[in-house]
């Protein structure tokens, strides 16, 4: 069964009747592309640009970092690429940026926010972005915990103005959705996003109060959560009313049963770690569209995340 994924990992991702989802990687460095391509991932969902800076002890440049994104953009040719702006805070320290201690970081100045606070980290990234999608049209842009819309207009602004400084086009931007209250207020979103990306393992975090890290925890911090899979249902629901694609790029995505129940959800995109790619292409051409839509409905209605699992079965099996 492993063999037979893996010499189908060149095929679109699609369900059993050819409904498209499309199935991309996660990776963070450019270098790291090549494989992902060859592993049958057909686009990046998810550059997380904070590597740039946890992999070295001082702040990359401009140009380091235009290097780098122009390096994934021109490796992925015309396949989608979403570079996530800086993510630093919580679980991701970076020393020599001498960020002051916060008793909750995972609840503190994290993603989007330590980019407000911080437009020294924020522009000459920004800028850096934007001088490579100028040049490629694959590049979209997301950012990371945005909590209220109020955030999500003010990324915006910011990107916006550096865009018109450097005289570019429009360029397609997202938000991932891993805060309670973005998925809660996704209608809001919706119809000025391009697009939404669900980081189910923030999302799931935040909702059952669970840190990511807690090895006793562990266990039971599932993105298969009926709770966890009513926001995303949300994200979903908002997203189609206002006809964006929702992508998802938590581990949920990589995991067989999550990838099918989160296809039922409605979501288009998957991104999965690289070694993931072939067998969630497998797992999705085993059920049929409606047969998703159907477990997806019956899964909101569970009262935990093992009879989610439980309903779904063996993934791979018909
Ligand atoms: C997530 O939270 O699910 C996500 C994809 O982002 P990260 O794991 O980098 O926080
Ligand atoms: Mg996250």
């Amino acid at each position: 069964q492993r063999e037979a994924a893996r010499a189908a990992r060149h095929a679109l991702g699609e369900t059993k009747d050819g409904e498209r989802v499309e199935v991309a990687a996660n990776i963070n460095r450019a270098a790291d592309a090549a494989a992902a391509l060859e592993a049958g991932a057909e686009g990046v969902g998810l550059m997380r640009t904070e590597f740039l800076f946890l992999e070295r002890d001082s702040v990359p440049g401009e140009e380091d970092q235009e290097r780098e994104y122009r390096a994934m953009a021109e490796a992925l040719g015309d396949r989608p690429l979403v570079i996530r702006t800086l993510d630093i805070g919580g679980d991701k320290e970076v020393p020599y940026l001498g960020l002051a201690r916060e008793d909750n970081s995972f609840l503190g100045i994290r993603g989007i926010r330590l980019c407000f606070e911080r437009p020294d980290l924020f522009l000459p990234q920004l800028r850096a972005i934007v001088r490579v999608a100028r040049d490629h049209p694959n590049v979209h842009v997301m950012f990371p915990m945005i909590a209220t819309l109020e955030d999500w207009r003010r990324a915006r602004a910011i990107f916006d103005e550096v865009r018109a400084e450097l005289g570019a086009g429009p360029v397609p931007l997202g938000v991932m959705i891993e805060v309670p209250s973005a998925a809660l207020i996704a209608e809001q979103l919706a119809p000025e996003v391009d697009f939404f990306s669900i980081g189910t393992n923030d999302l799931t975090q935040y909702t059952l109060a669970m840190d990511r890290m807690h090895p006793q925890l562990a266990r039971q911090t599932d993105a298969m959560h009926p709770a966890v899979l009513r926001l995303i249902a949300l994200t979903t629901q908002a997203a189609v009313k206002h006809g964006k694609w929702v992508g998802v790029c938590g581990g949920a995505a990589g995991d067989e049963v999550g990838a099918l129940i989160l296809t039922g959800l409605g979501v288009g995109e998957l991104s999965v770690s690289t070694p993931q790619v072939a067998g969630v292409k497998a797992a999705l051409r085993s059920r049929t569209a409606a047969e998703l839509r159907q477990l997806a409905e019956q899964a909101l209605t569970q009262t935990d995340a093992a009879a989610v699992r439980a309903l779904v079965g063996a993934p791979g099996g018909s």
